[in-house]
């Protein structure tokens, strides 16, 4: 395995060829210099890299701890870190000489990100979504739509996330020659985990090069959210041998972690088992079935978790806590008022943990917030958790 006991290749046959095809690709190509500077090129000038590290002087000064500093991945373009995992596919597809990205949304955000990939480098694209999420999230079907993208509405089952991931793979086993499956975070089968790492770590390089530059020390403290594990390996990775820095992942704990079905809470309370191709920590029911999740954030509301964060929580390098919807929305109101920046729900998961830990630390100390995304995406379901009704 990749990661102590976790990851690993779980998946059927004619699969297991195509996922071998992706992992020969990409250890091909992941030191070769013309496709890592194609990749740092389109960062650059087209996701708008690198993203700033902001001092947040009013958030600092109003809770009277620790220096706090955010990465702005909301300001990337399309508004996410998932931009530099879609460029970075993408690119090793059209390298496999791939014609079609296919992949699985739940709320779309991935479905997004993957379409302008496609768009971006002249590929087809065709993205699974369960009817139910289709019919919830319209907006970003129609997104895709005008970015040229086939959505495809699953019917099958619950008609969520997990029966387009079915439908997706099911529908790339048909086409394996001309088809790449482009997976949105560092989850599924080898060489994904270790690969969506690799195309999100940018973001720890950039934060350590900033915080030098600008305080010329390393943070006492980095903390980004964690669903599938994406933006949290990226910011991570670069400060894993430094031992003098916290790293800490914000999960969703929902409406609390007493029932299952009211969290996503996979690191507090999730045990060992196969999901999606790979061996890693995952929600079970009483039966030992993967069990129902929850959270107010899409992008959290997951029942696995990256490999990689599983054995960093077994070796004990990184710390996870659980961030209550309550907490989540009240860190979201809070940085929109205090800093004039309206986070993505997910982020805010690890603003909400910043606000508990900055008082408790000294004011010589620092903290980085990986601020993942951007939050108008969800400021009409704030405003409906809040009990106001917005006019379309
Ligand atoms: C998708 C998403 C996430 C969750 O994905 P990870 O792989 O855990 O990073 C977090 N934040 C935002 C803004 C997202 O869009």
């Amino acid at each position: 395995m990749e990661f102590g006991k976790f990851g690993g290749q779980f998946v059927p046959g004619p699969i297991l060829k195509a996922v071998k095809e992706v992992e020969e690709a990409y250890n091909k190509y992941k030191h070769d210099e013309t496709f890592l500077k194609d990749f740092e090129f389109y960062l650059n000038t087209y996701a708008n890299r690198p993203s700033m590290l902001y001092f947040a002087k009013n958030m600092t000064n109003d809770l009277g701890g620790a220096k706090i500093y955010l990465k702005r991945e909301d300001l990337n373009h399309t508004g996410a870190h998932k931009i530099n995992n879609v460029i970075g596919q993408a690119l090793l597809a059209k390298r496999m000489g791939k014609k079609k990205l296919i992949a699985e949304t739940g709320a779309g955000q991935h479905g997004v990100a993957t379409a302008t990939a496609a768009a971006l480098f002249n590929m087809e694209c065709e993205v699974h979504m369960g009817a139910v999420d289709v019919a919830k999230q319209s907006l970003n079907v129609y997104k895709m739509e005008l970015l040229g993208c086939k959505v495809v509405s699953v019917e099958e089952g619950l008609k969520t996330l997990k029966e387009a991931v079915d439908s997706a793979l099911t529908k790339w086993s048909t086409e394996l020659e001309d088809t790449y499956y482009l997976i949105g975070s560092v989850v599924g089968p080898h060489p994904y985990p270790t690969m969506v790492r690799d195309f999100q770590k940018i973001i720890g390089k950039e934060i350590r090069a900033q915080i030098l530059e600008i305080e010329n020390r390393l943070p006492d403290t980095v903390i980004a959210c964690a669903g599938g594990g994406s933006n949290a390996i990226g910011a991570f990775y670069q400060f894993i041998k430094d031992s003098s820095v916290k790293l800490i992942g914000a999960e969703a704990a929902g409406k609390g972690l007493d029932q299952i079905g009211d969290h996503a809470a996979t690191m507090t309370l999730g045990q060992e088992g196969v999901i999606h191709g790979m061996k890693t920590l995952v929600l079970k029911d009483k039966n030992g079935e993967i069990a129902p999740v929850y959270s107010l954030s899409a992008g959290l509301d997951y029942p696995g978790i990256g490999p990689e964060h599983a054995y960093l929580k077994e070796i004990d390098r990184v710390e996870y806590v659980a961030i209550t919807d309550e907490e989540a929305v009240q860190a979201f109101e809070y940085l929109s008022k205090v800093e004039g920046i309206i986070p993505a729900i997910e982020s805010a998961h690890a603003v909400a943990h910043a606000i508990k830990l900055a008082p408790k630390m000294s004011t010589d100390q620092i903290i980085v917030v990986n601020l993942s995304g951007r939050g108008d995406k969800d400021v009409k379901q704030i405003a409906k958790y809040r009990g106001l009704k917005l006019i379309d």
